[in-house]
Order: structure tokens, then sequence, then C-alpha cells
């Protein structure tokens, strides 16, 4: 390699950072034909074999610069290409890609203040004027501290809320926050602001997951039943609560054991996607090529949407076992967990997890003495929404840009190094416990034909007790909010179903079903879980502007139809809402943008970008379209 940012020479600093993080590191992720390669933290092939293998280390080394120094200058951009010998563009090109990663010099005390739906109608507005007040405008206030909006830190339960990147210290988070408790956490000294989480975990009393705090119900929860009541940091009170019986028990069937259990429970996808998971696991397990991989998808970045966070920050080892009997039924020996770069609670709870588990002999080379190899390398995002995408996700585990690839090929054909891969989202993950556990045929008892089991769903907005909760597929909307103590600020005008990808039904839906084929039905989705009702009187507009926005930052830019179709859609909904539309105009256009936006985006964020606006429209509640 022979291109240079710039001749300037890392500090001291910034080539520790980057060497804590490459030194000792192995090549593992590209393949064992690469693996026999590493010794004492050197590769010992070269040329483009050898970047493949260490490229995956692009972003972790990134992340080691921004988490030390607070910004990645070119100096450290440079020391960063050259220890792992891609081309200084393609880094920039990666460093550019993600939103907390700052490639500008900033303060090393930055906040980063939710504006999304939920925390702009939590007084989110008035933390920006407070710190704006007292440290001036920006990120780049300085000298020591800075402050930026951000979208959905998915902890609308407990808006409004406010993530602190601190050099040289832990994340953390603030919510619900004030401008007070951000500028103390920002100016004062290392730890001021607690733990990763500034908020107390919840417990069973806890505002996270109300539902765990009332014993009637929580007898009946399936995967929220440890919530509150195991300890997340301990692997002993996981198994007092029958923690890794699931693994056991799956070790006993074998994987075609498990594939049965699996195709019996007739399980769907939770991510939004719906698609049947026993086919990708024996799509993965039959396939010849090696190695396979199995990847937790926990880059939960759908504004609205919680749910995730909640089962890893306080069911952590759940993941860690649902995950390792993923790899066992898969013939996977390496398992990745992307987790959402938002989240430092969740993160330093899988971590200890993750070594928890290794201590034990339930990761590694013997799980439980049974001769299966399989370990777990966590790995967090940076601040993409599009990276939640599985093969956006798999290019940023690469080290590329979180770009989504054409399918196909499909990811159980070539996904993750270009191997067979499963990807599953954390609460689909966690339903295979009860699986293998009760087998699948009473799992499938629950819920409806098409959509077997429980599901989390996320409430927040205008709600008496935001939270995650659990419920049989078929409970009504109207049943799930009463639930939830019933929507507050009157009858809802309207009810985001699915989060900013998914679409508002009014109040004549109240009874629909909430399963996959009852959404469908009435031309929503239940996407991620999202549910979030809005009272009389709510100014839509503004957050139907707020949710186009959303997609606009968030396109990767990859494909015409999406790049500036979600920037011409915001144009149009912003002439529509100041001058109405006495024509028809600007709806028309908003109609075409939609269809092609739909017809001819590579991936589901253009499919789904203006869904919230069109069902919006729908509905009247824009007020201007006529
Ligand atoms: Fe990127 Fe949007 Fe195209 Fe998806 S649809 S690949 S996010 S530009």
């Amino acid at each position: 390699m022979d291109l240079r940012l710039a001749a300037a020479e890392p500090t001291a600093a910034e080539r520790a950072a980057v060497d804590a993080v490459l030194d000792g590191a192995v090549p593992a992720a590209a393949g064992p034909d690469l693996q026999h390669a590493a010794a004492g933290g050197r590769i010992e092939v070269g040329g483009a074999r050898a970047r493949r293998g260490r490229r995956h280390l692009l972003l972790p080394a990134l992340h080691g610069v921004q988490d030390a120094i607070g910004w990645i200058s070119p100096a450290a951009l440079n020391y960063v290409s050259r220890r792992l010998d891609v081309p200084p563009a393609e880094a920039y090109g990666v460093a550019t890609f993600y939103a907390l990663l700052a490639t500008e010099e900033r303060p090393p005390r930055v906040a980063h203040v939710c504006d999304d739906i939920v925390c702009r109608g939590a007084g989110a507005a008035a933390i920006g004027r407070g710190l704006e007040q007292r440290l001036g405008g920006g990120a780049h206030a300085g000298p020591g501290a800075g402050w930026m909006t951000s979208p959905c830190l998915g902890l609308c339960e407990r808006a409004p809320a406010v993530l602190l990147q601190l050099a040289g210290d832990q994340d953390r988070v603030i919510a619900p926050a004030t401008a007070e408790a951000v500028h103390a956490a920002l100016t004062g000294g290392v730890g001021s602001a607690g733990g990763p989480s500034a908020t107390p975990p919840p417990g069973r009393a806890g505002a996270s997951a109300p539902q765990t705090a009332r014993p009637a119900a929580a007898a009946e929860l399936t995967l929220l039943r440890r919530i509150g009541a195991a300890a997340p940091d301990s692997i002993d009170d996981y198994r007092r609560h029958g923690g890794y019986a699931a693994l056991r028990r799956a070790l006993e069937l074998g994987p075609e054991g498990v594939l049965r259990e699996l195709r019996d429970s007739r399980l769907l996808g939770r991510g939004g996607a719906a698609f049947p998971a026993a086919a990708k696991w024996e799509a993965v397990a039959q396939a010849a090529a090696r190695p396979h991989y199995v990847v937790g998808n926990a880059d939960e970045s759908e504004p609205g949407t919680f749910k995730d966070r909640v089962l890893m920050e306080q069911d952590p080892f759940a993941v860690i076992e649902a995950l390792t009997i993923a790899g066992f039924v898969t013939g996977a020996a390496q398992g990745y967990l992307y987790v959402r770069g938002e989240y430092p609670l969740a993160t330093a709870r899988l971590q200890g997890a993750i070594a928890a588990a290794r201590a034990r002999g339930l990761l590694g080379g013997d799980v439980l003495g049974a001769g299966v190899a399989f370990d777990i390398d966590l790995r967090r995002g940076a601040g993409a929404y599009i990276c939640g995408e599985e093969t956006a996700l798999f290019n940023s585990l690469e080290g590329f840009r979180g770009e989504p690839r054409s399918k196909p090929p499909y990811p159980t054909e070539a996904g993750l190094f270009g191997k067979p891969t499963v990807v599953n989202n954390v609460e689909t993950l966690v339903n295979l416990l009860p699986i293998v556990l009760a087998g699948g045929r009473a799992y499938a008892a629950r819920g409806t034909e098409q959509s077997t089991g429980t599901k989390l769903f996320c409430l927040s907005g205008a709600v008496a007790a935001p939270g995650v909760y659990e419920v049989e597929f078929g409970v009504t909307l109207r049943q799930l909010l009463d639930l939830a103590g019933g929507a507050t600020g009157g009858p809802p005008r309207a009810v985001l179903l699915g989060g900013a990808a998914g679409s508002f039904v009014g109040p004549e839906h109240l009874n629909v079903p909430l399963t996959f084929e009852g959404t469908r039905a009435i031309g929503a989705t239940l996407g991620s879980g999202v549910v979030m009702p809005f009272p009389p009187g709510t100014d839509f507009a503004d957050v139907v502007r707020r949710i186009a926005r959303f997609f606009r930052d968030e396109s990767c830019g990859q494909c015409v139809p999406c790049r500036v179709g979600t920037v011409r859609q915001e144009e149009a909904l912003a002439r529509l809402s100041r001058d109405g539309d006495a024509g028809g105009r600007e709806r028309a256009l908003l109609t075409d943008l939609a269809r092609v936006m739909g017809d001819a985006s590579i991936c589901a964020l253009g499919h789904t970008a203006a869904g919230a606006l069109q069902s919006a429209l729908a509905l009247g509640l824009l007020g201007q379209e006529e």
C-alpha cells in the first residue's frame, strides 16, 4: 500500500489506543483458512489474503481511537490504515459513515440529545436550549464539552434521553434527562455520571418492563420471565432461574432434533421481516461451504424500539445461551453479536456474560464437555441505522461501509465473509430457549396459527406505563394499550405501529389483533413491535417531518431512488406543511416518490421510507393536504 493521508504521525496516545485493539488480535474472523497463519498476534501470510484477514478489525480500531481521544485525527486514521494495510481513502470512507465516530476535532465530552419522536414530545428541545445556554451551540462548542442532537437512542420508555460519549471513560446514558444533569455529567469529573446507565437498572418494579412488577402478570411471561428476577451479572443466578437448561437439552436432542422443534414451533423472525427461522437454520446447517457463522443482530435502531435492549441489559446470558445453541445446530464455531453503539449498558452486560460463560466452559473449545466448539465475538456498531439490515451488518463487521448488498445471494449461501450465515434478531434468538425446553408444538399452541408464541411490544409516547410488554399473538391493540395503563391525553387520534418504517393506524383499528396476518390485513405491520399512541391535538406534521428527516439522514446513499427520494420527500413535506397543498401537487409528488422508492430501492430502508408519511396522509393527520 503506498497511499497515505498525510505525513502526520500519531501521538503516543493515539498509537496506544490503536495498538491496544490490534495487538494480539488474531484474524479468526476471516475463517479457518487464515487461522493457521496467526501467530503471536501477527499474520504470516501476505497480500490480499492478509488484508481480508485483518480488515474486520477496522471498526474496532476506529472505536479504540474515538473512545480514548474523542475524535479520529488524520494522523490516527493514517496509523490505523498502515497497521491494517487498508487504503486510507477506504478507512476514511468507513470512519465517516458512522455518526458516533468523529473525523473532525471536537470536545472530549459530547452529549447526544435524542430529538426523535418520543423524546421531542417529552422535552428534548428544552434540554437542547439549556445546553446551548451553558455550552454554546453544537458538538464543537468546546473546549471541554459539546452537544448535538441524535436520532432515537432506544430509551423511549424513559424519555427524554441523552447519550454521553466521554473520551477516556465509558459511554453512558441519562434517561430521563434534564439539561442540568447532562451539563453536570459533561463538566464534572470522570465518573460523575455514574455507570453506563445513570438511571438505576430497572428491577421488579422498574420502568423498562412494568409487566414484570405485577406477580400475576409475571407468572405468564416467557421471554421476560427473568427480567428483574435474576441478577443480570450473575451466571449462577441465571442458572438458578433455569439458565443453560436449554443448551443441555439442545445437546441431548442434537442438531436435527432442535431443527425439528424449530420447524414445529413455526417461529417467525421478530426483527421486522417475519421470515421463518427454521428455513434459515436448515439452509445453513446443510450448506456444504465452510465455515458457517451465526450472527446476533443487536443493532436495534428502529425509532421507538427498545425491547432487545431490555433483554440484553436484563437477561444477557439468555442471548449468549441462545446464540450458542444456534452455533451448535448450524455447525458454526464462531458467532458474532453486533450491538448497537448507543447501548453501553447492554454492551457491558453482554461482555460480562461472555467472559463468565467462557470461564465456566459454556463457550470455548469444548462447550459443556460435549466436544462442541463455539465462541462469540461482540462487536459494537457506531451509529448507523442501516447496519440493522443484515447484509449491511456483514459489511460493517468485515470493516467496510455499512451498505446493504444486493440479494441474492442470500446470507444462508454467502453471508459473513462470503460464508453461509444465520443472522437473527435478539428477540428471535431468545425465543429459541422455550422452544427447545417445552418443544415446538407446545410453543406453537400459543398465539395464532400463523403467528405462534408470544411477542414483545415497545409501548411509548402517550401511554400511562411505557415499557416492554410480552403478550400472546392475537391480543388486540386496545387490550395491549389497556395492559400499559391505557392511552393518555384522551382516546388516541392515531397509533404508530412498527416504528418509523411502519405506519399510522386510526382509532377504528383499535380492535385489530396484533398478529402478522392481522396487521397485514389492515395494511399495517408489526415491524419491530413499536406501539406508539398519539393523543388528539398532536402536531402530526412535526412527527412526520422528523420521520422524513430520519430516513434522509440514515439512507446510506448507495442507490438513487432512496438517496434522492428521501431528500425530495422531506422537501415536499416541508412545502406541504408551510404552504398547504390546494392543487394536490405535493401529495401527487409524494405518492410518486413512495412508488419509486418502494419499487426500485435496493433494501428495506428505501422500501419503507414513505410508509408512515403515506399512512398519515391517508388518515388526514397532516391537516394541510387538501
Ligand atoms: Fe442504501 Fe437506501 Fe439504497 Fe438501502 S435503499 S441501499 S439504505 S440508498
